[in-house]
């Protein structure tokens, strides 16, 4: 047997070889045109020898740029399974070693292997970890550093223009790369990987969900509007999460329930690693627990989703997401009512930030709100709605700028008296749900309905003007 281990040893396997990589294209959701440009990269494979006899130069090395979990792994995966070949891959931070040389060597066997089973793609992570510009760090680690990405030049310039190793990388920062890497016949070729918007959600969702026991129902843009600023990566897990979910529960479909309540939990996760004091959480909290108080009492906007403190991407504050079945502010269907009662919510952090904190200590929390509110009042007035004071027919007739705006003015402040007048009455509502808001960052709508129940004092009769 001592012979056998021998022979074992001698035959070097491939370090860097992934196998089995199946991956397609279709696997990866919500690209839109980029899919294009990775079609082609298939084709300096599938087609090389026509690119090269019309002397079409061969891309060296493609850079995915974007931030993490947006899919470019899966991505250079899904090229390699397109075109039929081996796939390599490394995290650049491995190259980066404390002990001079090793890196370096890594290069070389990493591309050495890749020759050897060539065509094949070599996919770099990470690549700003060892490609940042040269000479920035001191000491036997710059240098060390410095010594591997040399090395990979070289390797890069080995293949340029052939086409039968593809080098693929990914980093989040292609600003801080060494000018020598992207220089023409290198990492010439950038791909921008951006996070996917709602229909890219949508699409993602539904690449998972393919070898899932979903419900026929599942309502998969609900799903993804809860999840703005997420990846597909962060998607992925929402899908795994609700299968765990499902399977708790001995049942054997996945809901859209079982979604939503996996994409809170996920946006859970993303809050921890986000730092607020507890007297902001607390702010926030009776901020977006004031909209949700306002809001559940008027018939158009109470169908609320959830309610959430949560950060998201691009927004510092939370949100509460009313789900609008019959009126379309876009379209501009809105009743006269729903539109009075929309300037109610819009306003009741304001009128909230009021009750809690009292006059003399404002912030300005609610400066986006009120803003809404504003913009909605003028809204109201100049479209004629407001016809107690203007009959319809005589609305254009004469200069009534002062008069719009004094009307404007009113209406703001008979709906800032209703907000007011309807967290009063609800205090122990609004505590409860700020306790739970802070505590747990999110409410579902089951959550939220619930307190309602138990604490709320709904107007039934909305006042009019
Ligand atoms: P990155 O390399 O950009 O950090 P990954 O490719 O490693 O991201 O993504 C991790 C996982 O997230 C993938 O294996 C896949 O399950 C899922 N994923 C990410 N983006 C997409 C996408 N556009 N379509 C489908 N799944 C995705």
């Amino acid at each position: 047997s001592g012979a056998r281990v021998r022979r074992a040893q001698n035959r070097r396997l491939p370090q860097y070889l992934e196998r089995g990589v199946d991956v397609k294209f279709s696997d990866v959701a919500g690209l839109g045109k980029i899919r294009l440009e990775l079609e082609e990269i298939v084709k300096f494979f599938t087609h090389g020898e026509m690119y090269r006899r019309r002397g079409v130069k061969i891309p060296g090395g493609i850079l995915l740029c974007g931030p993490p979990g947006v899919g470019k792994t899966l991505l250079a995966k899904a090229v390699a399974g397109e075109a039929g070949v081996n796939f390599f891959s490394i995290s650049a931070s491995q190259f980066v070693e404390i002990y001079v040389g090793v890196g370096a060597s890594r290069v070389r066997a990493l591309y050495q292997e890749a020759r050897e089973c060539a065509p094949s793609v070599v996919f770099i992570d990470e690549l700003d970890a060892v490609g940042r510009e040269r000479g920035l760090i001191k000491g036997s680690g710059g240098q060390e550093r410095d010594a591997t990405l040399n090395q990979l030049l070289v390797c890069l310039d080995g293949f340029e223009g052939r086409g039968n190793v593809i080098t693929i990388a990914s980093t989040n920062r292609p600003d801080i790369l060494d000018p020598a890497l992207v220089r023409p016949g290198r990492f010439d070729r950038k791909i921008y990987i951006p996070k996917p918007g709602l229909i890219g959600r949508i699409e993602i969702l539904k690449v998972h969900a393919r070898k899932k026991p979903m419900a026929e129902d599942v309502d998969y843009t609900a799903v993804a509007s809860m999840t703005d600023g997420m990846v597909g990566a962060e998607l992925a897990n929402i899908i795994e999460v609700a299968a765990i979910n499902m399977m708790r529960d001995g049942r054997t479909e996945i809901t859209t329930d079982d979604l939503l309540q996996a994409a809170q939990m996920e946006e859970r996760g993303m809050l921890d690693r986000k730092e607020r004091s507890p007297e902001m959480w607390k702010q926030v909290a009776i901020n977006e627990a004031a909209m949700a108080v306002v809001a559940v009492n008027f018939p158009d906007l109470r169908n609320i989703e959830f309610v959430t403190i949560a950060p998201r991407a691009g927004r510092d504050l939370g949100y509460v997401r009313v789900k609008m079945d019959h009126i379309k502010f876009k379209e501009g269907m809105l009743s006269r009512q729903s539109l009075l009662d929309h300037i109610t919510v819009q306003l009741a952090p304001r009128a909230a930030d009021e009750l809690w904190y009292g006059e003399s200590q404002l912030s300005t929390i609610w400066a986006e709100t009120a803003d809404n509110a504003r913009s909605a009042a003028r809204t109201f007035v100049l479209g004629g709605l407001s016809e107690k004071h203007y009959g319809l027919s005589n609305f254009w007739a004469a200069d009534r700028i002062n008069d719009i705006d004094t009307e404007a003015l009113r209406i703001l402040n008979m709906c800032y008296g209703r907000a007011k007048e309807i967290l009063q009455e609800n205090r122990k509502l609004m505590d409860a749900i700020v306790d739970e808001l802070v505590q747990n960052k999110s409410l579902s709508k089951q959550d939220f309905f619930h307190l309602v129940g138990l604490h709320g004092s709904l107007k039934r009769v909305p006042p009019t003007i």
